[in-house]
C-alpha cells in the first residue's frame, strides 16, 4: 500500500485536516492581492462520493472581483517588467512545490472531486508540467525581423504580455486547467485571475497556498471563489481584463463571448468534445480495446476527451465488443479514496440524469445493453460503467456529450462513410484512430475535422502540444509554444530613415 492508500484509509468523519502533511493546504479563503480573504456568505463543499460536508469557501461577487483586478492591474508592470528568467524560477518552484505536497494535493482532490487517488496524482504531475514546461518556454518568446521591403528601413517583430487575464474552469481537472492557464500567463508576463469551479474551489485554493510560498507577488495570480455568474460577468465587462480563458461547456462559452463583446478582449475558449474513436478491422483487436477503456472511461467519463461514439468495423465488431464489454465489467466503481477502484461517483445528480436519458433513450430505440445501465447501489452519484451495442445516429447519446461512463458501440463498414459520420458534429476537440495500416492511419487522422487525433493511443496530452477544438468545441489553444503565443500581443516596429537620404 502507497503512503497515500495509508493516509486516504485513515479519513474518517472527513477529517481531512489529520491525513494531511501540510493542514495548511486546505484553505477555506479566497485568495486576493496576496490576502486571505473571508466572505459574508459561504458556499459549501461536498465529497460527492457520500454527499458529506467537506467545508466552506466565501461566496464572493463582483466587489470582490473588482479588487482583484485592481490589483491584478497593479501588480502587472512590474511583474511583465521582470526577465523571463526570473519569472520562470518562480513558476519552477511553484511546480517543484506542487510535486513535494503531491499526496496532499491529491486527498484534497479526490475529496471534492471523486476521481480516484491515482487519477488525481496523476492529474498532479500533469498540472505541475505545465508550470515547469511554460517557466522555461517563456525564455523563447522570441520575435522576428523581416526583410524591409521599403529603402532604409528595418522591421522588427516583438512579443509583449497582453496585461491583466482571467480564468474560468470546470471541476473535472481541478488543478490542471488552471496550471494549464496560468503557467502560460504568468511565464508570458501577464496577472491572472482564477475563478475555480463551485463543486473544487480547494484544489484551486490549495495552488494559492503554494503560489505565495513559491514567490508569486501579490496580486499576480488571485483564485475568487463565488458566484459564478457575477464574477464572469464583472470579468467579461471589465476594459482592464484583456483576455480571458475558459474551460467548460460550449453554452457558457457563448454567454462569455456574447458578454466579452463589448470590451473587445482576447479570448481562449476549450468548450465540449464529442470525440470519435475508430477501430478499422485492420488494428490489433486488444490494443484498441484497452484504447477505448482508457478513452472512454477515465475521470469516470466526465472528460472533454471522452470517445462517445467507438465506431467499430463489422468485421471485428462481434470480438471488439466481447473485450470490451468484458473489460468494463472488470473495472471497479468506488470511493475514489480506496487504493482498488477506477471509476468514482459523478459530480452531480444531473450527470447521473443524463446518463440514465442517454441509456433510456437508446434501448427504447433498439440499442442493446452490454453491461451496466443503472445507478449503482453505492450512493446516489454513483452510475455503473455501461456499455451499449449497436447504437445508431437516431440516438441522443450519438449526437450529444454524455460526459459520464457511458460508452455507445456503432457498426460501420467503409472508411469514407465513417469519417462523414465522425465529423457531423458541431464538435471538434479529440478523436481517436485504431488502425495498423499506415496508410489509412495518416489518410483518416488528415481527414477528420478534429483539434487533436491520438492514433493507435487514448492518451497524447502534455504541456508541449497544442490543446485545443475545431468548430464549436473552441478558439486557440493551450500548451505549446502556441499557449504562450495566446497570451501575447504581437507589436511591429518600422524604423525608417536609416541612411538619411
Ligand atoms: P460549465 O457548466 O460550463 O462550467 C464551467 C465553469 O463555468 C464553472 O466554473 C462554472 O461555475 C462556470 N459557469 C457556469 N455557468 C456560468 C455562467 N452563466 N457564466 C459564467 N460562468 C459560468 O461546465 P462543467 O459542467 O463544469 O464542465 C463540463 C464541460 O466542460 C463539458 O462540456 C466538457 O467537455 C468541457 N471541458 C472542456 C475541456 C477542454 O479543454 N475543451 C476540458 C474540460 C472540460 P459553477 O461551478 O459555479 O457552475
Amino acid at each position: 500500500m502507497l503512503n497515500i492508500h495509508r493516509k486516504a484509509a485513515a479519513i474518517d468523519n472527513n477529517n481531512i485536516d489529520a491525513a494531511l502533511d501540510t493542514p495548511a493546504l486546505l484553505c477555506d479563503k479566497a485568495y486576493i492581492n496576496g490576502q486571505w480573504v473571508s466572505g459574508e456568505k459561504t458556499l459549501t463543499v461536498t465529497n460527492p462520493a457520500d454527499g458529506s460536508v467537506l467545508g466552506t469557501v466565501p461566496n464572493l461577487g463582483s466587489k470582490e472581483t473588482q479588487r482583484a483586478i485592481k490589483a491584478a492591474e497593479d501588480a502587472y508592470p512590474k511583474w511583465a517588467g521582470m526577465l523571463a528568467k526570473e519569472r520562470g524560477d518562480i513558476l519552477r518552484r511553484w511546480a517543484d512545490l506542487m510535486r513535494e505536497n503531491k499526496d496532499d494535493l491529491a486527498l484534497l482532490m479526490t475529496l471534492e472531486q471523486g476521481k480516484p487517488l491515482s487519477e488525481s496524482l496523476g492529474e498532479i504531475e500533469y498540472a505541475a508540467g505545465f508550470f515547469e514546461w511554460f517557466g522555461e518556454e517563456g525564455k523563447r518568446a522570441y520575435g522576428d525581423t523581416i526583410p524591409s521591403h521599403l529603402h532604409g528601413s528595418k522591421m522588427m517583430v516583438s512579443k509583449h504580455p497582453v496585461g491583466v487575464t482571467a480564468a474560468i474552469t470546470p471541476w473535472n481537472f481541478p488543478s490542471a486547467m488552471i496550471t494549464r492557464k496560468a503557467g502560460a500567463a504568468l511565464a508570458a508576463g501577464c496577472t491572472m485571475i482564477v475563478r475555480p469551479a463551485s463543486e473544487t474551489p480547494y484544489s484551486a485554493l490549495a495552488l494559492a497556498v503554494l503560489a505565495e510560498q513559491a514567490g508569486v507577488p501579490e496580486g499576480v495570480f488571485s483564485v475568487l471563489t463565488g458566484d459564478a455568474r457575477e464574477i464572469a460577468k464583472t470579468l467579461c465587462d471589465s476594459p482592464v481584463i484583456k483576455k480571458i480563458s475558459f474551460t467548460g461547456s460550449t453554452e457558457v462559452g457563448r454567454i462569455l463571448l456574447q458578454q466579452s463583446a463589448a470590451s473587445v478582449k482576447k479570448m481562449s475558449m476549450e468548450l465540449g468534445g464529442h470525440a470519435p474513436f475508430i477501430a478499422f478491422d485492420d488494428c490489433d483487436i486488444d490494443k484498441a480495446v484497452k484504447g477505448a477503456i482508457g478513452a472512454k472511461f477515465a475521470t469516470t467519463g466526465q472528460d472533454c476527451l471522452a470517445a462517445n461514439r467507438i465506431y467499430v468495423h463489422d468485421d471485428i465488431y462481434d470480438e471488439f465488443a466481447k473485450k470490451y464489454t468484458e473489460a468494463t465489467r472488470a473495472m471497479v466503481l468506488g470511493n475514489g479514496l480506496d487504493d482498488k477502484v477506477d471509476l468514482g461517483p459523478l459530480m452531480s445528480k444531473s450527470a447521473v440524469e443524463k446518463c440514465e436519458e442517454h441509456v433510456k433513450d437508446a434501448l427504447d430505440k433498439g440499442a442493446t445493453l452490454l453491461c451496466g445501465g443503472q445507478k449503482d447501489e453505492q450512493g446516489e452519484l454513483f452510475y455503473q460503467a455501461t456499455v451499449l451495442g449497436d447504437v445508431t445516429p437516431d440516438m441522443k447519446i450519438y449526437t450529444e456529450e454524455t460526459f459520464g461512463p457511458v460508452a455507445p458501440l456503432v457498426k460501420f463498414s467503409d472508411e469514407q462513410a465513417v469519417i462523414q459520420a465522425a465529423n457531423d458534429t458541431i464538435y471538434g476537440l479529440a478523436a481517436y484512430v485504431y488502425s495498423d495500416n499506415i496508410r489509412r492511419a495518416h489518410r483518416v487522422a488528415d481527414a477528420l475535422e478534429y483539434g487533436m487525433v491520438g492514433v493507435n493511443t487514448p492518451k497524447f496530452t502534455g504541456p508541449s502540444i497544442p490543446f485545443g477544438g475545431m468548430k464549436q468545441s473552441g478558439l486557440g489553444r493551450e500548451g505549446s509554444h502556441q499557449g504562450l503565443d495566446d497570451y501575447m500581443e504581437t507589436k511591429y516596429v518600422c524604423l525608417g530613415d536609416l541612411y538619411g537620404d
